[in-house]
């Protein structure tokens, strides 16, 4: 019997399409002994290996919901079992089909740990996954309540190019612009862990929402709170990453003048 299930599936697969994954089989049977597998790595019936279901994220590969809130020791741990359980060398005397379900289970089980352990990438992934953000298409606008700060910062990074190429690094005036943009440098970091804070409450109020459905049900209001919630973790990402972005323009100025000082 061949394993003919999509083993990787790169484009978002909507819930409807996923009980045409294996074909043959009944969803969710074992291509073995047909024992109910629970979409487990392992069949717990005959113990071989199963492929995944074509919709499986990296959430549904530890068996997780599609939670923010992880519990980073416990994934950890998973991580350690399932490396331990999916290492091609268990497969040697196994079927070609069972050696590369084991190949391609082990590398993407370090994808999905590397992307779950990571908080950030992990809400990346979420966007990703729901459709609201698609890799590498983050906005870069400066947040409006940031708008003067940031204009102000543009000049005195500006002026503190125009200061280096006339080779006055070593200058009084090049020491009072590094004095501002190491302010404007701390200020911009603060900035940075308030928006940690409030994405970490985001996550927080989505990870309450798939609490409350899967407690109650889901009810009509349900898909739009969904996208109201990662609408809001969206444009706190994009703010955090522009707001990243210019800590670390200012770090690579300052570290340049320092460098021309001497
Ligand atoms: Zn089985």
């Amino acid at each position: 019997m061949t394993i003919s299930a999509n083993l990787q599936s790169g484009t978002p697969v909507s819930r409807a399409t996923k009980s045409s994954a294996g074909g043959k089989k009944p969803d969710g049977a074992c291509w073995n002994c047909g024992a109910e597998t629970r979409a487990a790595h392992f069949c717990p019936a005959c113990g071989r290996i199963q492929p995944l279901a074509a919709d499986a994220d990296y959430f549904a590969f530890f068996g997780l919901p599609r939670k923010l809130q992880l519990d980073s020791a416990e994934l950890e741990r998973q991580f350690l079992l399932l490396s331990w359980k999916l290492h091609p060398d268990n497969f040697v005397r196994a079927s070609d089909c069972e050696r590369e379900l084991s190949l391609d289970r082990s590398s993407r089980l370090n994808d999905a740990s590397r992307i779950l352990q990571n908080p950030l990438s992990r809400v990346e992934y979420l966007l990703e996954r729901e459709g609201v953000r698609r890799e590498g298409a983050a906005k870069q606008q400066a947040p409006p309540e940031l708008l003067a700060e940031v204009f102000e910062l543009n000049e005195s990074l500006d002026e503190m190019r125009s200061v280096r190429a006339d080779n006055l690094a070593d200058g009084e005036e090049a020491a009072a612009l590094r004095d501002r943009l190491v302010e404007a440098q701390g200020d911009f970091q603060e900035k940075l862990a308030e928006i940690d804070a409030e994405l970490s409450a985001a996550s927080g109020d989505w990870d309450a929402a798939l609490e409350f459905e899967s407690g109650n049900g889901s009810n009509a209001a349900a898909p739009a709170r969904r996208a109201e919630l990662l609408a809001r973790l969206n444009e706190i990402l994009n703010r955090r990453s522009y707001v990243r972005n210019l800590v670390n323009t200012v770090q690579g100025e300052l570290e340049q003048s320092e460098l021309e000082q001497r």
